[in-house]
């Protein structure tokens, strides 16, 4: 009996991206046995799979210790140490600076290239690719999980049995579906246009040279262009890369299965490259257009689910709370769910998870809760769109700095400091 209570506790975890493969870290450093269940056959690759993200200082640290080692993470990610925000007027093509801040503390980096070093720090035998997740069974005394799963390439069906599930399985999470099954993804009124401009073969293009005269301070800058109904995110990546997201309003379209990347048809790229020209400087637009396979993000977040946990299966990452992305919040709100859920589990240890999944959902519910609420307004905001039917929107061409306060990174809540415990 003293063997059987200290056997080793076991986690699955379903979704392999940034979320999922933190909790293996995190549970693992608490002495946990992992398993993460994720159905793309193979770890990602190459541009078409991601593109730029940035990352604040507190999840930065959580990684820095997971990977062991400062300089790994420090190699792939460029400074951010200026955001700048400025309003384009369409007719003259120029900028009016609306707000800057020199005091900012982010990195930004390649989503496939943060995705790689978090994977690579783990034991190759953690992640089962090719394995998608199909149902899930908690046992009547609440003390374990069966979770079937089918072997993509054999077409297998199997079952796992673990004490706790970790649902990592994105913003269309099935889990979520599951528990809250009325729960769903709300579309926020626009899309974006995403690409990464690779310049390494030729540093000295008219696009390279263009563009770094009109926005100078690439290379630690994250600007923000506004134009009515439109807002363009730049900044650079390693590796000589630009990064570059355009929010445009827009009807929600038909999305295709179950991702919210959209399918693009070259008469919608020849079609967004004119779009560019009517609104962009001319650097801008030349960027956008010279970009290979740009791709759209249909950005939907939902209303905070009412809670993060049943029994022993708890929710994280997108799967917990769909974001849209201003801000920079879902992929630092996957890393901060990861180190709080590892806390709380070393808190109250394998024996006590009922607790310690209680105080994840109280320390890390209210947190979310506010981020997603605040990135919603600020995107409505800088779309132009209203937040409520009295709110005045905010019109880029007449804004000033005080106009400007709500949009900057630094006033979202817990900018300083996320809580990790009660
Ligand atoms: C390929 C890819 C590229 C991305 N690129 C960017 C980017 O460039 N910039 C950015 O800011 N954000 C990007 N994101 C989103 C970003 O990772 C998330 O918004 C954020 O980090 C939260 O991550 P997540 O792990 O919760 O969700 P996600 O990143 O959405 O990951 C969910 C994972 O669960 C897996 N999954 C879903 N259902 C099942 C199932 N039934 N069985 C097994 N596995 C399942 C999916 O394949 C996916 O890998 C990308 C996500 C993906 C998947």
């Amino acid at each position: 009996m003293e063997a059987e209570k200290k056997k080793t506790p076991k986690a699955i975890i379903v979704g392999g991206s940034i979320a999922g493969l933190s909790c293996a870290h995190a549970l693992i450093s608490t002495g946990w046995e992992v398993t993460v269940i994720e159905k793309s056959i193979s770890p990602p690759s190459g541009s078409p799979t991601g593109a730029g993200l940035s990352l604040e200082p507190q999840a930065r640290e959580v990684i820095n210790r997971w990977l062991g080692d400062p300089s790994i993470l420090h190699d792939i990610t460029l400074p951010l140490t200026i955001e700048l925000h400025q309003a384009v007027d369409k007719e003259k093509k120029t900028s009016r600076l609306l707000l800057r801040d020199d005091n900012f503390t982010y990195r930004c980096a390649h989503w496939t290239d943060l995705h790689s070093v978090i994977y690579k720090a783990l034991m190759p035998d953690t992640v089962l690719w090719g394995h998608r997740f199909l149902s899930l069974c908690i046992s009547n005394d609440k003390a374990s999980v069966v979770v079937k799963l089918e072997v993509l390439q054999t077409n297998e069906i199997k079952e796992v049995v673990a004490d706790l599930l970790v649902a990592a399985d994105g913003s269309l999470s099935m889990i979520r579906h599951n528990f809250i099954p009325d729960h769903k993804l709300r579309y926020s009124g626009y899309s974006a246009w995403r690409g990464v401009f690779d310049f390494e073969e030729d540093e000295r293009s008219d696009v390279i040279l263009g563009i770094k005269k009109a926005y100078p301070e690439l290379g630690n800058c994250l600007y923000f262009d506004y134009a009515n109904g439109n807002h363009c995110v730049l900044f650079e990546l390693r590796k000589k890369r630009l990064n570059w997201i355009w929010y445009f309003d827009a009807p929600e379209p038909n999305r295709e299965g179950s991702s919210v990347t959209q399918k693009v048809s070259n008469d919608m790229i020849n079609a967004m490259h004119k779009e560019a020209n009517k609104i962009w400087n001319p650097e801008l637009a030349m960027l956008m257009k010279e970009t290979k396979e740009p791709f759209i993000n249909v950005i939907y977040d939902s209303d905070p689910p009412p809670q993060l946990c049943w029994d022993n299966v708890v929710l994280v990452g997108d799967a917990g709370h769909p974001t849209t992305p201003h801000a920079s919040r879902s992929t630092n709100m996957s890393i901060l769910d990861a180190e709080v859920l590892g806390l709380c589990i070393k808190k109250w240890g394998p024996e006590n998870l009922a607790k310690a999944l209680q105080e994840f959902q109280a320390v890390r519910h209210p947190v979310v809760s506010e981020q997603v609420l605040c990135s919603r307004r600020m995107g409505l905001l800088k779309q132009g769109l209203p937040i409520s039917d009295d709110d005045k929107v905010f019109d880029p061409c007449t804004a000033d700095t005080d106009d400007c306060w709500v949009i900057q990174h630094r006033n979202i809540p817990f900018y300083e400091c996320v809580p990790t415990s009660i």
